[in-house]
């Protein structure tokens, strides 16, 4: 019997939705990812699709367009992407902005914005970095001025993901900077006409090459007043920190994703490949590693498992979500590591699902606060 990575959290409405998701990754997205990482984006067709397939907001109550589901069911999708490379549609990033939406939006926010992002009508993007300041976000320059019953935004960000195809994006703003921590707001910007914003180039990254990674530039943008996130000012660090558990969560259990499936694709090659007359899958040193592989994940499972069934539970406390990141993304990058090395050199041609997850795994250390910015949190909880 070989060995299986089997999730504490499963049952057979979950297996059915991860079979819908296989299917739709396998067939609709897979066959375009090419052309979308050589465009350096999805497109919106793509997104459209996965609303119609029920694959968006599945954690977003039905009164609100979506699926009525829980984390779990946001996790089987993250997963079957992560599993098989696939990083080009950041389902990840929509799904946040939908539950800052949820969690701290106005009720006509959440009528307004939660169905059309539910039918991929409206992809979500939160721009909080800028160009002189990421992890300390306290440091941000974008200003949003109260004038009559608007604001008006000024400023620029950067590394935004899905910047590019957002029709919806929360944009960390100061609104009174005198005021530090408290003086910060978000404000929701609709992209469609909006007269004073512009998206820059989608930036050439490392890896994630069909991501859409933008700057974005708002010169004088009017939004109404009731653009708000939550109607009240000075709210936007609270509700940055308060969601944190269910972003940090999300790369840990992608990144352990990532590593079954490359595990899984890596079993394959070497026991196919051959060097000096047997396959290499039979070499010391093969077998080792992927034993040392194999038995990472089955210890992270058993942690990032725990975690989804804590956040399910609302328990997650932001210093384990951390972990989760801190833990998931190192060993990401570990062990893609070790597995493009038993790939000989074609573990460093891009037509190998291993070599793009490779690159692609060196941001998961980087984004979402850095690995010494999760030591910062975790330590400060001890
Ligand atoms: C592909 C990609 C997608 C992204 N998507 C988004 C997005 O959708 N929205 C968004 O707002 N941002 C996004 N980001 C930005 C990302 O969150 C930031 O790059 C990240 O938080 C780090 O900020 P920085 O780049 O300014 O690095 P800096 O903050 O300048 O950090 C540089 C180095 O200093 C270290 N450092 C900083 N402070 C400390 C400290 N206190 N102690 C120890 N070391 C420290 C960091 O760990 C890092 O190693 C994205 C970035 C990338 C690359």
């Amino acid at each position: 019997m070989p060995l299986q990575f089997k999730r504490s959290w499963t049952d057979e409405e979950l297996d059915r939705l991860r079979d819908t998701a296989a299917r739709f990754i396998d067939t609709e997205m897979a066959p375009q990812d090419e052309e979308a990482r050589r465009r350096g984006h999805v497109g919106h067709a793509i997104w459209r699709r996965a609303g119609e397939l029920g694959l968006l907001c599945t954690d977003i109550p039905e009164a609100y367009g979506g699926a009525g589901g829980d984390f779990r069911h946001e996790a089987v999708i993250h997963e079957e992407m992560a599993r098989r490379g696939l990083t080009g549609m950041s389902n990840s990033v929509h799904s946040i902005v939908a539950h800052y939406f949820l969690n701290h939006g106005t009720e006509a926010q959440k009528q307004k914005y939660l169905p059309a992002m539910a039918r991929g009508e409206l992809v979500g993007a939160i721009a909080m970095t800028e160009p002189g300041a990421g992890s300390d976000l306290q440091g941000i320059r974008t200003r949003a001025v109260r004038d009559g019953d608007a604001y008006v935004i000024d400023g620029s960000k950067t590394f935004i993901t899905n910047g590019y195809l957002a029709g919806v994006i929360l944009v960390v703003c100061k609104t009174d900077p005198a005021q530090g921590a408290r003086g910060t707001s978000i404000l929701i910007v609709e992209t469609q006409g909006c007269s004073g914003f512009k998206v820059g180039r989608v930036l050439d990254k490392m890896g994630m090459k069909a991501q859409d990674t933008s700057e974005l530039f708002f010169d004088g943008v009017r939004v109404p007043q009731d653009h708000l996130l939550g109607g009240r000012e000075g709210q936007g660090f609270f509700q940055l920190m308060s969601d944190l558990p269910y972003e940090r969560l999300i790369i840990g259990l992608s990144a352990l994703a990532c590593m079954e499936g490359a595990y899984e694709a890596t079993l394959a090659y070497v026991r196919e490949r051959n060097a000096f007359g047997k396959p290499i899958a039979e070499m010391q040193n093969t077998r080792f590693k992927l034993a040392e592989v194999a038995t990472q994940i089955m210890v992270g499972r058993a942690f990032i498992d725990c975690c989804v069934e804590q956040l399910v539970a609302g328990t997650l406390d932001t210093a384990t979500a951390s972990m989760a990141k801190l833990w998931g993304s190192e060993a990401q990058g570990r062990v893609l590591d070790e597995l493009v090395q038993l790939h000989g050199g074609y573990g460093f041609m891009n037509e190998y699902m291993v070599t793009r997850m490779y690159a692609d795994a060196r941001v998961q250390r980087i984004y979402g606060g850095t690995s010494e910015i999760m030591k910062e949190v975790i330590a400060r909880a001890l």
